[in-house]
């Protein structure tokens, strides 16, 4: 970097400028970032899929604002990630933040498709409160615009910045900086594929600096209550959706099929169908708990949900009634309860979890 040196009036000159005067108040010199790849169409390189190592090769620019280091975890599409894979992922980030001090953030790599699921899941699991970048691309490495090195770099910046800390996992694409829990893949092919909704971006990643504008107020990554250091698989959730005519035999399938959980992408504020109402109420019944979110794609479903009294017997110690999935899109509403039922005691407990998460 070149420094900017004014000397007294009287000399009459200085000496070579520097861009990058505001961004030297926010950037520590040596911040160390882990870049660590997971895949996607970010490395989807068609002689065969660029390593983490590739990647930040693409990105020389990165020196100016951390010591880079890589690390590969897998080279997949993301809908080839497993419930497995997260389970692993955050063993080894938790293992990976306490064993070093140093280190001031990671950088995630993914494919876009699934990242905001992996964003929300580490969200919940990872505890620190070092900066944790998820990034992806939706061009890839041989495409006119790659989006991919942009992006990869815009997500050191943030990883490398102390202003990043205690915002819990984000996501960096577009020139945008999106909290793990609001964040959705809006579009199937453009570069401006992730939003934010209503809530709106936590801030921007610009040429001369990263702007944030505020922070998320749920619970997430330094203060989760949820531990998955030593859980090998977690409960089968499946994911529903209400629309005009659903029946009900697929909700009671899924509990025949041992699902723990059923996550509903209910029409409006919470609406379906009577045949899938009573499904759901068979199925608390025996122990399964459900979940409603709103399929609209914004806006919360209040806890208003009927069956608020536990029903009588021993197949109920899950809690007889609806659990509203708050603003959690479907999706997210799934990862949520799959770690709720590892430690939730009742419906009660894990409508607690998603008012807090
Ligand atoms: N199929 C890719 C994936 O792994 C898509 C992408 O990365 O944009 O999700």
């Amino acid at each position: 970097m070149r420094l900017r040196c004014w000397l007294p009036a009287a000399a009459g000159i200085w000496l070579a400028a520097a861009p990058a005067v505001v961004e030297s108040a926010q950037f520590r010199p040596r911040a160390t970032v882990r870049v660590v790849a997971t895949g996607g169409t970010i490395a989807n390189h068609p002689d065969g899929r660029l390593t983490a190592r590739e990647l930040t090769d693409l990105i020389p620019a990165a020196g100016r604002y951390a010591e880079v280091e890589t690390e590969q975890f897998a080279n997949l599409p993301s809908s080839s990630l497993t419930v497995e894979h997260w389970l692993a992922l955050a063993r080894r980030l938790n293992r990976l933040f306490s064993a070093r001090r140093d280190l001031d953030g990671v950088v995630l790599t993914s494919g876009t498709d699934t990242l905001e699921e992996t964003a929300y899941f580490l969200h919940l699991t990872v505890r620190t409160d070092r900066p944790i970048v998820v990034v992806g691309a939706m061009r890839p490495p041989t495409a006119p615009g790659y989006d991919g090195a942009a992006n990869l770099l815009d997500a050191v910046r943030v990883a490398a910045s102390p202003t990043s800390r205690n915002r819990g996992v984000v996501v960096v694409v577009n020139g945008e900086i999106h909290a793990a829990r609001d964040v959705r893949k809006v579009h199937a092919q453009r570069l401006d594929s992730f939003d934010s909704g209503r809530n709106g971006v936590l801030g921007v990643v610009d040429a001369d600096r990263i702007e944030y504008y505020r922070r998320p107020t749920r619970r997430h990554t330094h203060r989760t209550e949820f531990d998955v250091a030593g859980l090998l698989r977690l409960p089968r959730v499946v994911l529903l959706t209400s629309y005009v005519g659903a029946s009900g035999d697929l909700i009671r399938a899924a509990r025949d099929l041992g699902a723990a959980g059923v996550v509903v992408a209910a029409a409006g504020a919470g609406a379906m169908t009577p045949a899938q109402a009573d499904a759901i109420d068979d199925v608390i019944d025996d122990g399964v708990v459900v979940v409603i979110t709103t399929r609209t794609g914004g806006g919360r479903v209040p806890a208003r949900l009927r069956r608020v009294a536990p029903p009588a017997g021993p197949a109920s110690s899950r809690g007889g009634r609806r659990v509203s999935g708050e603003s959690l899109s479907a999706v997210k509403a799934r990862v949520l309860l799959m770690l709720a039922l590892t430690t939730a005691r009742d419906g009660a407990d894990v409508q607690r979890l998603f008012t807090m998460y």
